[in-house]
This record gives structure tokens, C-alpha cells and sequence, in this order.
């Protein structure tokens, strides 16, 4: 049987046939603080909410998180992150995101991080928590001098790209540089995507055959299923 595809961040709902894709849902602000979620998810506090939620609800999130890994099969934690649009919550990110990155090894999950213009903080992060659970950076949008920093700091690391395969040619270019066993696909919130198209466009891409492009990402999920 092959490999099947891996969507390793969306926040959509498609419909597949059968072990045809496994896909990692990242649950909305909703299903958080439901507490309630089944299959494959992810669950973190978005670097945007805090836009967007009062402190206390912040915190109802994160106890929400807390209860879901107790009693339910929570794959990753996340999204969390930085985004540096958003400077006027930079601080109350910060402390979310090492909230994030503590609950992650403590639970032994893998951390799945939105990251804009903020490679810089990350390295901070790194250099200071010295991780040690799949990091995996979603949409990434950085360059290569970026990529060997975090991967000299962390080597259990990994880079997922979706649409911007499509429209930036940096990350074109920038996915043919990264070793292919740190690369994952996502259709993160293009609800017109199928991750099928995407691996159809990161094969053409990387100049390889989708069938090896698939099982190298089936392992590489292998390597970041922790408790599944
Ligand atoms: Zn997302």
C-alpha cells in the first residue's frame, strides 16, 4: 500500500477517500474552548487571539488545552507563535508562545508555530529553552540563513509549506535547499486547496517522483507521532 498524504496543518474540513490523508486539524478559537475534538488535532492559543480575547479568555484556552491533553488524544500543540504585524501584542505572544513550548515538552507533543518576521525571537527562544520535541514550522516563509540557524540550534525540526508554493518563488526556490527530511505540506486555511496539488507541485519542484516525495513525508510524520 502507499504512503498516505499528509496535510500537517489545516484548519478545513475536506473529504477524502478512506487512509487516503491523514490531516492535522487545528481546532478555531470555538472548538479550543469546547474542549471537544476527534482524529488527528492540534490545539494552541494563535498568536492573533490575543487581539482578539480578553486575558481571562486567554487563560480559559489554556485550561481548556490542559483538560484536552488529559483526557483526549491531542497530536501537536499549536498553532502558537510570533507575529511581528501584530508589535502591540508582541509581549503578550511571548509569553504565550514559552507557555506553549513548556506544556509541549512536559506532554512530549510536538510544537506546530506560526512564525512572521520573527525569525530572530525564535533563535532567542531556541538558544534558551533548548527544546527537544519536533518543532514544526508552518507556512514558512523564511530564508535559508534562517533555516540553518534554527536547524544548528534544533535539529528535530521541520518546515511545512502550502500556497506559497504557488505564488512566492523564494519559497520555490528555498524547498529545494532544505533537506527533504525536515519538510512537510499543508493546506493550512486555503479552503480551495487539496493537499493533493501540493504535493503535485512540491514533487515538480524538489524534481522528484510523488510516490518518494510521499513516503519520505509519511516517515517524517512517523518521526514527529510522539504518542499516536
Ligand atoms: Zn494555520
Amino acid at each position: 500500500m502507499s504512503a498516505p498524504y499528509i496535510d500537517i496543518h489545516t484548519h478545513g474540513q475536506f473529504t477524502y477517500e478512506e487512509n487516503e490523508v491523514i490531516c492535522v486539524k487545528s481546532l478555531g478559537a470555538a472548538e479550543v474552548a469546547e474542549g471537544n475534538a476527534q482524529g488527528f488535532f492540534s490545539a494552541g492559543i494563535h498568536p492573533w487571539w490575543t487581539l482578539d480575547y480578553t486575558k481571562p479568555e486567554l487563560t480559559n484556552f489554556q485550561e481548556s488545552i490542559v483538560k484536552m491533553s488529559l483526557h483526549q488524544s491531542l497530536f501537536a500543540v499549536g498553532e502558537t507563535g510570533l507575529d511581528r504585524v501584530y508589535k502591540e501584542t508582541l509581549e503578550e505572544q511571548k509569553e504565550l508562545f514559552s507557555w506553549h513550548i513548556d506544556f509541549s515538552e512536559k506532554n512530549r507533543l510536538p510544537l506546530i508555530i506560526h512564525s512572521v518576521r520573527a525569525g530572530s525571537d525564535i533563535l532567542e527562544f531556541l538558544k534558551e529553552r533548548k527544546p527537544t520535541v519536533p518543532w514544526i514550522f508552518h507556512d514558512f516563509r523564511g530564508n535559508k540563513e534562517l533555516v540553518d540557524a534554527i536547524l544548528k540550534l534544533h535539529l528535530n525540526v521541520y518546515f511545512s509549506f502550502g500556497i506559497s508554493l504557488d505564488n512566492s518563488q523564494q519559497t520555490r526556490e528555498l524547498i529545494r535547499e532544505i533537506p527533504m527530511e525536515h519538510i512537510f505540506l499543508e493546506t493550512d486555511a486555503q479552503k480551495h486547496l487539496d493537499i493533493k496539488d501540493i504535493y503535485l507541485r512540491a514533487s515538480e519542484q524538489l524534481g522528484i517522483d510523488e510516490a518518494l516525495l510521499k513516503s519520505i513525508i509519511a516517515q517524517n510524520f512517523k518521526r514527529v507521532c510522539l504518542k499516536n
